[in-house]
């Protein structure tokens, strides 16, 4: 295989594991309120939090402001007296919960450190010099960056005007020395979903070897609607798709780092060739277990973000701003202004929003955080001059 394994190991941050995990147990374990993380069940009508240097309000990862369960915060509390060993039966588990989940066989099923490990995984499965990358412009970076970092080529495809996948578009760059197709749904840093029907026909039309890796880190946040369904909740038989998600949203793991991929055994069993085996802690598995177990709180975890993101549509619309329709925990907004100076301003005032994107280049990304996160974040934004002063 041309493309270099090391590069792509180092790209995404294979052995970062056991690092990222310890802020997150320090925090929890410190905390005196054994069950409940600092805003896990925040008032509406809260005072803003004041943000600080040193305690920013961070509203750039579409990370989960109000983290894991109370349940997930315990088994992770008790599994760190595990640490001394490697995994034993914790990724048995998990991945029997999984494939209970998503009705498929346990071989079926990917562990990754993260799901940007299952990104690279499809990369240095799928892609070489001379097998390119199709994507959406903009959509999520980490894997076309992996691919330019190993010299395979990338076709960037605009959305359309609806920001869906252009899936035409996307087609006519597919039709020739292709290895992946990456579909984001619902799109980061769009928001936005493409339909499922014009998935499956785009998918039906694609050269036999091409593979479609369809990325549903933000599948929870999806309002119910007729064009939006998961390639997990309802299967559609092909053997080239792999579905991939995250524990880093709903579930509020994102520093635990784990993800997983569905796929046919044959592809599951192809993802993670000349990856390391146990890329997964023990901590993360088991706190990956509890997180699925705890329904209600991922019920409670919809509902929080549907409210937050309908309170931050009002904000918006009382400012006579614009916004794309998010179907995520994170909006694209036009500050009518320059959005170098509005995230410059938000920084100064220790507010960190997302960066901007190039395609976009009217937009900034907020994630969203509590309430009173978000009340602070409009208070900072109400500090700066009405609009008309400072020009676009
Ligand atoms: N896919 C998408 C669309 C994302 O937005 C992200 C992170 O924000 C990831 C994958 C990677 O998530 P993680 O590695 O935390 O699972």
């Amino acid at each position: 295989m041309s493309v270099s394994r090391r590069k792509l190991l180092r790209q995404i941050g294979v052995g970062a594991v056991v690092g990222a995990a310890i802020p997150a147990i320090r925090g929890f374990a410190a905390s005196s309120a054994a069950e409940t993380p600092r805003e896990n069940f925040i008032a509406a009508d809260q005072p803003a939090r004041v943000a600080t240097a040193a305690d920013p309000v961070l509203l750039y990862r579409n990370e989960n402001p109000y983290g894991p369960s109370g349940k997930v915060l315990g088994v992770l509390r008790e599994s760190v007296t595990s640490s001394n060993r490697y995994p034993r039966t914790e990724y048995e588990t998990l991945i029997g919960k999984l494939a209970t989940l998503h009705t498929v066989k346990p071989e079926q099923i990917v562990l990754g450190c993260g799901s940007g490990e299952i990104l690279g995984m499809a990369a240095l499965a799928f892609l070489k010099p001379g097998k390119k990358l199709v994507q959406a412009a903009p959509t999520f970076p980490s894997l076309g960056k992996l691919a330019q970092t190993a010299g395979v080529e990338v076709a960037n495809v605009p959305l359309n005007k609806r920001y869906e996948h252009d899936l035409g578009a996307m087609l006519d760059a597919a039709r020739t020395s292709t290895g992946l197709v990456y579909i984001v749904n619902p799109n980061n840093p769009t928001g936005t979903i493409t339909p499922r029907r014009d998935i499956e026909v785009f998918i039906g039309k694609l050269p036999a070897d091409v593979t479609v890796l369809i990325d549903e880190a933000y599948h929870h946040f999806v309002t119910p609607n007729t064009a939006y369904e998961s390639f997990l909740d309802r299967h559609f038989d092909d053997p080239r798709i792999v579905v991939s998600r995250t524990f880093s949203k709903i579930y509020g793991l994102a520093g635990m780092r784990i993800g997983y991929a569905v796929a046919t055994p044959e592809m599951a069993k192809r993802l993670p060739a000349g990856f390391p085996n146990w890329s997964v802690s023990v901590v993360s598995a088991r706190a990956a277990s509890a997180a699925l177990d705890d329904v209600e709180y991922v019920r409670l975890g919809i509902k929080r973000n549907t409210d937050d993101r309908r309170e931050f549509m009002n904000q918006v619309n009382a400012r006579m701003l614009r916004a794309i329709d998010s179907q995520t925990n994170f909006v694209m907004v036009n500050p009518m202004r320059p959005p170098d100076e509005v995230i410059e301003h938000l920084k100064k005032n220790h507010i960190l929003i997302g960066p901007k994107y190039p395609v976009l280049d009217k937009y900034i990304r907020v994630s969203l955080g509590t309430p009173s996160e978000m009340k602070e974040f409009w208070r900072a934004w109400d500090l700066m001059p009405p609009t008309g002063k400072m020009a676009m």
